[in-house]
């Protein structure tokens, strides 16, 4: 069973101007779409490997063969984080989180604004391409930033929002200003998909 590339769940132009239309264009029909067909191309030869939902496989890579390890990771990598990625955004979101999650957040950084802080400082830290996350690790929420397409669930870690930090993500419209990038996020960010995935991790599913 190959990966398929999902619908965006809202039109290219939904996240503007937070987000334009040709980047949202480009990210999904091309970026995503080539990671898609990368991580297929790779799994061509292990067809036991291609059942595994792309969560699973990202979790158990070290025991991908390692002729094919570095290209899963890349590509089912990017695959996952881009699949998720378009799920915590949504038009007309923002806003603050609310419920248990709101709550997590506000015990373990102190406040909304503080924990945003360190989001944004782990997406301005991360040098090069990658992402920064809020994810549940053993229970605890963390902020944390990975190179390139790597997921958190390689490191055991449930991701529940994550910021792709690459240029392909921004540069049309910020250039090299990433924070302006980071900052405008926000106004798109969907905080119920978000505490969706909280209440999943949280219940170890
Ligand atoms: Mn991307």
């Amino acid at each position: 069973m190959a990966y398929t590339l999902p619908s965006l769940p809202y039109a290219v132009e939904a996240l503007e101007p937070s987000i334009d239309k040709m980047t949202m264009e480009i990210h999904h029909g091309r970026h995503h779409k080539a990671y898609v067909d990368n991580a297929n191309k790779a799994l061509e030869s292990e067809p036991a490997l291609a059942s595994k939902p792309v969560e699973q496989l990202l979790r158990e890579i070290n025991q991908v063969p390692e002729k094919i390890r570095t290209a899963l990771r890349n590509n089912a990598g990017g695959h996952a984080n881009h699949t998720l990625f378009w799920e915590i955004m949504a038009p007309g979101a923002g806003g603050k989180p609310s419920g248990p999650l709101a709550d997590d957040i506000t015990k373990t950084f102190g406040d909304i604004g503080a924990f945003q802080g360190k989001i944004k400082e782990a997406a301005l830290g991360r040098f090069g391409s990658g992402w920064s996350w809020l994810v549940l690790a053993d229970g605890k929420l963390q902020v944390l930033s990975t190179p390139n397409q790597d997921s958190p669930l390689m490191e055991g870690q449930s991701p529940l929002l994550g910021i792709d930090v690459w240029e392909h993500a921004y540069y049309l419209k910020y250039q090299n200003k990433r924070a302006d990038y980071v900052d405008a996020w926000w106004n798109v960010v969907n905080w119920s998909a978000v505490a969706e995935r909280y209440a999943k991790a949280k219940a170890g599913k």
